[in-house]
């Protein structure tokens, strides 16, 4: 008996002591891996994940004439023409696009993320032109409010700044309406300051547009490759 009320109590210390030596190697095992994740994703967070469709997003239209440019076309004119082209482009790649809108017509921005959200292995991609009072400013910034939206970001980022030498202007994060409501990876693009002669200049030329579009598609299509900017 004695032995018998002695074994029990010895076999749980010993089965305490390898149910420890599962925990550390657990937890030493999960730590491994955290770290292989962040390498895979890189500093950019851990990516959009896979996806077949892009829905295409041309900011302001009809009575909202989104920012008014120096000269020429106003930007909802500017965004519904480059995300025209980068539909086209998309297309041409094999990718699924939906467009928030086609024309010169008013869409809200719950109307926007409701294309989103009911849009299945979809990521969402919003074309807007900047402004600002001050004309000195220029470049291009993309705005994401997710850590799993920020390497599509910096993937677009990556690939625009070289269409007209924009100073880089980062990527942001920022909980804009589109973006933090939107149950698919989301960011905004600002290709440029329509507030700027020069930059302005630039984007009203449609070859420009044209060359944003390709490099947007681009950087979207690095994103959908994995590829760690
Ligand atoms: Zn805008």
């Amino acid at each position: 008996m004695a032995m018998n009320d002695k074994s029990p109590d010895h076999r749980t210390r010993g089965a305490k002591r390898l149910f420890t030596a599962a925990l550390v190697l657990a937890s030493g095992l999960s730590a491994m891996l955290l770290t292989s994740c962040e390498s895979i994703g890189g500093k950019y967070g851990p990516g959009a994940g896979v996806f077949d469709t892009v829905i295409v997003d041309a900011g302001h239209g009809g009575h909202d004439q989104g920012a008014k440019s120096v000269s020429g076309a106003p930007e909802k004119a500017l965004t519904l023409d480059t995300a025209h082209r980068l539909a086209t482009v998309l297309r041409g790649n094999g990718i699924r696009v939906i467009e928030t809108r086609t024309g010169d017509y008013f869409v809200t921005l719950g109307g926007r993320v409701a294309v989103s959200n009911k849009t299945g292995r979809a990521v969402f991609v919003s074309v807007h032109y900047n402004w600002t009072k001050r004309r000195g400013a220029q470049g291009i910034e993309i705005y994401y409010n997710d850590r799993r939206s920020m390497r599509l970001a910096a993937n677009i980022l990556q690939e625009t700044l070289g269409v007209y030498h924009a100073n880089n202007r980062g990527i942001k994060n920022q909980g804009l309406y589109v973006l933090r409501h939107n149950q698919r990876p989301a960011v905004l693009c600002e290709l440029g300051f329509v507030s700027s002669p020069g930059e302005n200049r630039n984007l009203q030329s449609a070859d420009v547009r044209q060359h944003l579009a390709e490099k947007v598609a681009a950087g979207i299509l690095a994103e959908q490759a994995g590829r760690i900017p």
